[in-house]
């Protein structure tokens, strides 16, 4: 046997900063003696020399090339579709399941096995946030508003304090869905209050609205609990309703 054959040779580390292999490289799930390329999904030898020659290979270039440009180009879908657009759409799919069925700390670990699995795949809480909040969140939002549209709609209001004692409004509405068809109750909003009295939680109330793009005029009703602010406030911002009306009745 040659001498060099009784060295077993092992992933190392500091390949995921070689400027050659770091952007495809990855461990093997349970084998040390061997690397793995994220875009061909391919165990390899840990030999410098196999992970260069794998470098080298017209498949895997064909695989990393488009993601290096695509990324700032916006995604389409279909026969141009690039891994990079295919990798979009796992995060935003992931993030969407996150915020609907699980708390935002799972996804640290998910991410973790998705990789494993699928190669190319790496989103952790931080980022998971940031498509939650600066992208889902905005286009669902727009997509309510829209199907809300000038349809009447009724409120649902109840006021909460969080750990930090802040008072909360949690804001629900229901309507008449031009999408779906039928009447629908959903999440609308929750809204910081600098004051837990009646006029407080009306103006919060009435500012909301008008940041959402909901007309107050077609507000037809509030259900809030039992609580003699809400009962105040309730009076209170049924008035300002009224008196939008009034002055729509009135030009
Ligand atoms: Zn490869």
């Amino acid at each position: 046997m040659p001498k060099w054959g009784k060295y077993k040779k092992l992933y190392r580390k500091e390949w995921e900063t070689d400027p050659e292999l770091k952007s495809w490289i990855a461990p093997a799930p349970a084998d040390d003696s061997k690397a793995r390329c994220r875009y061909c999904n391919v165990e390899l030898r840990a030999h410098l020399n196999d992970l260069r020659e794998h470098g080298a290979t017209k498949k895997h270039k064909a695989r990393c090339q488009p993601s290096v440009k695509s990324f700032a180009v916006p995604t389409g879908s279909g026969a141009g579709a690039t891994i990079k657009d295919d990798q979009k759409r796992r995060e935003l799919r992931v993030a969407t399941y996150v915020a609907c069925h699980t708390s935002i700390n799972a996804v640290d670990d998910l991410s973790d096995i998705l990789q494993d699995e699928m190669g190319a795949f790496k989103m952790h809480r931080t980022k998971c946030t940031a498509v939650i909040t600066s992208v889902l969140a905005p286009h669902f939002r727009e997509e309510l508003r829209e199907d809300i549209g000038e349809s009447p709609y009724s409120l649902y209001l109840d006021e909460s304090t969080d750990v930090s004692v802040n008072k909360l409004l949690c804001i629900c509405v229901k309507y008449r869905s031009q999408k779906h068809g039928k009447f629908v109750s959903t999440y609308l909003g929750l809204v910081n209050l600098l004051s837990a009295d009646a006029c407080g939680i009306s103006d919060a109330t009435v500012t909301f609205l008008g940041e959402f793009g909901l007309d107050i005029k077609n507000m037809v009703g509030i259900a809030t609990d039992g609580a003699s602010e809400f009962a105040t406030h309730s009076t209170s911002l049924l008035t300002k309703q009224c008196n939008c009306s009034q002055a729509a009745w009135n030009t």
